[in-house]
């Protein structure tokens, strides 16, 4: 934290916010559940589907990378690939580990499983076993922690006094689990579910962990490095043409820790964005939308805005969606706010 404030604070005081330069210190991160041909839609990434995104991958010029060297090169501003993506597979379905693993081991790509350690103890079917989950983590693969059982980990937090202990056991467990039985663990999470709040971020971000959410966006200098954004590339957003714009994104420019707190009581709670100034993005023609359908923006300066839903949200997860183009057009410029609607 200190590291990124240091670096990040000269570049705000001198006014010359997210030049040319900045923009290299940014990547785009996939998220995959199953890659499979028989399973759920929304969450499958067909065999075919994931092999033609690989190749197009290589053919535009994009560097795979480690989720972890990903992190640490942006934080610490060291040099990174114009095109930088990592590659990560929630829950440890065995389709990971029949399916995707011998195509991404073939082309030498590096990728991470975030594994839920209960069912892969109980020897579910549907799951990668330890001794699968280890071999792959000898070649290319970093396993970490997707919590022991996938709970909801803050929707209890309003009503039940024991709910932030609860999640820090089943994320401690499993962190212990998989060191003990792959001999390293990452500090690297992901929320099940992409549900987190405030209160479990800053315990997560006290205990040394990057995590990740499943909002989309880009990540640079200004994330928030415990809600970290990935882009779904699974069911409808798996075609090559739904990526496109995606993994050649880069993070609207604001300060991602400033964002609300995305559990909320409220029907239509509002998002208000202060944008950092930038000569790229062009924030006239910026769009938002919840849940996809449009929603008009409300500028309270040229580089400040709220965003209320006009319809009452119903209990759960929704996703604000805002995006704007580089002056030239593109690349987009990308944020994404969750809620988690909890009301009476
Ligand atoms: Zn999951």
């Amino acid at each position: 934290m200190s590291l990124l404030s240091r670096i990040a604070l000269p570049s705000v005081l001198s006014g010359i916010v997210f030049s040319a330069s900045i923009h290299a210190q940014s990547a785009n991160i996939l998220l995959y559940h199953h890659i499979a041909d028989d399973t759920p839609h929304s969450t499958s990434t067909t065999t075919a589907q994931f092999a033609e995104q690989l190749d197009h991958f290589e053919e535009q010029g994009y560097k795979i990378i480690g989720l972890e060297e990903m992190v640490h090169r942006i934080q610490t501003g060291e040099a990174l690939n114009e095109k930088s993506l990592a590659l990560t597979f929630d829950d440890g379905f065995v389709s990971v580990c029949e399916n995707a693993y011998p195509e991404l081991k073939r082309r030498g790509l590096p990728f991470t499983v975030f594994v839920s350690t209960a069912p892969v103890d109980k020897g579910y079917t549907g799951y990668c076993n330890w001794q699968q989950l280890k071999e792959m983590s000898k070649n290319g693969a970093t396993i970490a922690n997707h919590t022991t059982d996938h709970g909801y980990l803050v929707r209890s937090s309003l009503n039940d006094a024991h709910w932030l202990q609860n999640a820090k056991d089943s994320i401690n467990k499993a962190q212990q689990r998989i060191k003990e039985e792959i001999g390293t663990a990452p500090m690297l999470f992901a929320y099940p579910y992409g549900e987190y709040n405030n209160e479990l971020k800053h315990w997560v971000s006290e205990q040394g962990y990057i995590a990740f959410g499943q909002q989309s966006g880009s990540i640079g200098l200004n994330s928030d490095w415990q809600a970290l954004p990935r882009y779904n590339a699974a069911g409808n957003y798996g075609s090559v043409n739904s990526l496109r714009h995606k993994i050649n994104a880069h993070p609207l420019p604001l300060n991602y820790s400033e964002l609300p707190d995305p559990v909320t009581q409220q029907r239509q709670p509002t998002m208000t964005v202060n944008l950092l100034p930038s000569k790229d993005a062009y924030y006239p023609h910026l769009r938002c939308y919840i849940n996809g359908q449009a929603l008009e923006p409300n500028w309270l300066s040229d580089t400040s805005f709220s965003v209320i839903p006009q319809q009452p949200l119903g209990n759960g997860r929704h996703r604000v969606n805002c995006t704007a183009p580089h002056r030239n057009g593109s690349p987009f410029y990308w944020l994404s706010q969750q809620w988690l609607v909890m009301a009476e």
